[in-house]
């Protein structure tokens, strides 16, 4: 068995002191394939005198090269033959319409789904209770590649479905909100026995939230109903909405506890799935580790310190994507959480101020305002 599948295998997900050697080894193991098979890679590595195979300890991954995630929007590195890209992923894109483009090769999507599986269990989102689904996000077509709405037709899969309605619609070659549509599923199936789920963009979420209760309209949704959010929660930032505000409001209106409500977050050049545990940290499980660093040194900062996220993961080798740095600015904590678990957590600040770089999410209120491209 190769070290990434062991790794892949570790049965305590939240305990980096039993995974560390594991993990040294996985990244080593990739990185000798990357190199060999990717020239881009190897041209990056030899450039910075690095080679895979002094990867021996965890201050030697915070050596290994990292490649910016705005690369991947400007490049297609891959190091395997396309016949082997099991599935194609793109970020949301930008208001420049440049996204990245990864491939992921069949194992690591295995890895993926053993991670998701264990990740998920912890917040036992996964059941055999039928459920509706209320997506506020896109409903899937065959244009579109784009990894947030492959993830969050993916979780529509954790409990069965019963029905699945999308605020997203595609027509007419661009997708257009519909969230009275949403509203009007949830007042209808909210009344009946099975539970509701929503997930999807937190923006949209919201703004369902925030509509049913100007109109005074609410619903206690059955036992088991929850809210999973994905995609971030940038632009909240700016709307100044907290989480609390946030919570109250999900219980007022559809009578959902603080506890059923379950935040992820990923990216399409790290796509590690990282869960908020019942305190609503986000913390780092076996498969990845995260270095903060200084925005102007680069160098990695201790716990508590604001800097530049920087995401390693062994688990895709398809495309090299073991060290990106994010654009995002971050803190990892080392405080110890009342849930229990021993690694620490991330949490994300903010963006750098590229005013170009906007997350689909973060463009929510644009859409709303007028359609958008697919
Ligand atoms: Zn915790």
């Amino acid at each position: 068995m190769s070290k990434i599948s062991k790794l892949f295998a570790v049965k305590d997900v939240y305990n980096p002191e039993a995974s560390d050697a594991l993990y040294v080894e996985a990244m080593r193991e990739n990185c000798a394939f990357s190199y060999n098979n990717c020239k881009e890679y190897q041209k990056i590595l030899d450039a910075k005198g690095f080679k895979p195979k002094t990867i021996t300890k965890m201050e030697d991954i915070e050596r290994l090269p990292f490649i910016p995630t705005a690369t991947f929007k400007r490049h297609e590195l891959y190091s395997m033959p396309k016949h082997r890209h099991f599935i194609k992923a793109t970020s949301s894109g930008t208001s420049s319409g440049i996204r990245s483009k990864v491939a992921l090769d069949f194992t690591g999507c295995l890895h993926a789904l053993r991670m998701v599986f264990k990740v998920m269990n912890q917040r036992h989102v996964i059941s055999l209770r039928p459920c509706h689904y209320m997506v506020l996000g896109y409903k899937p077509n065959r244009h579109n590649e784009m990894a947030v709405m492959k993830t969050a037709y993916g979780f529509t899969w954790l409990a069965p479905a019963l029905s699945r309605t999308y605020a997203l619609k595609y027509s007419n070659g661009s997708y257009a909100p519909d969230l009275e549509g949403i509203i009007n599923a949830v007042l209808k199936k909210g009344r009946g026995r099975a539970p509701v789920r929503f997930m999807g963009f937190p923006a949209y979420t919201y703004f369902v939230l925030k509509m049913m209760k100007d109109r005074g309209l609410s619903v206690k949704l059955p036992e088991h109903s929850m809210i999973m959010l994905g995609g971030g929660w940038k632009q909240f930032y700016k709307e100044a909405v907290d989480k609390e505000t946030f919570y109250q409001l999900a219980w007022e209106v559809l009578g959902i506890p603080e506890d059923r409500i379950v935040e992820s977050f990923g990216a399409v050049e790290h796509p590690v799935l990282y869960l908020d545990c019942p305190h609503h940290h986000f913390h780092v499980p076996a498969y990845s580790r995260v270095f903060i660093r200084d925005p102007h040194t680069l160098e990695v900062l201790p716990y508590g310190r604001v800097g530049l996220v920087n995401l390693t993961t062994p688990m895709i080798k398809a495309t090299p994507l073991l060290s990106v740095m994010t654009d995002d600015l971050g803190i990892l904590h080392n405080e110890p959480c009342p849930c229990g678990c021993k690694s620490p957590y991330l949490e994300i600040i903010g963006r750098v101020g590229l005013k170009d770089i906007k997350t689909c999410a973060a463009g929510a209120a644009k859409l709303l305002e007028g359609g958008m491209d697919k």
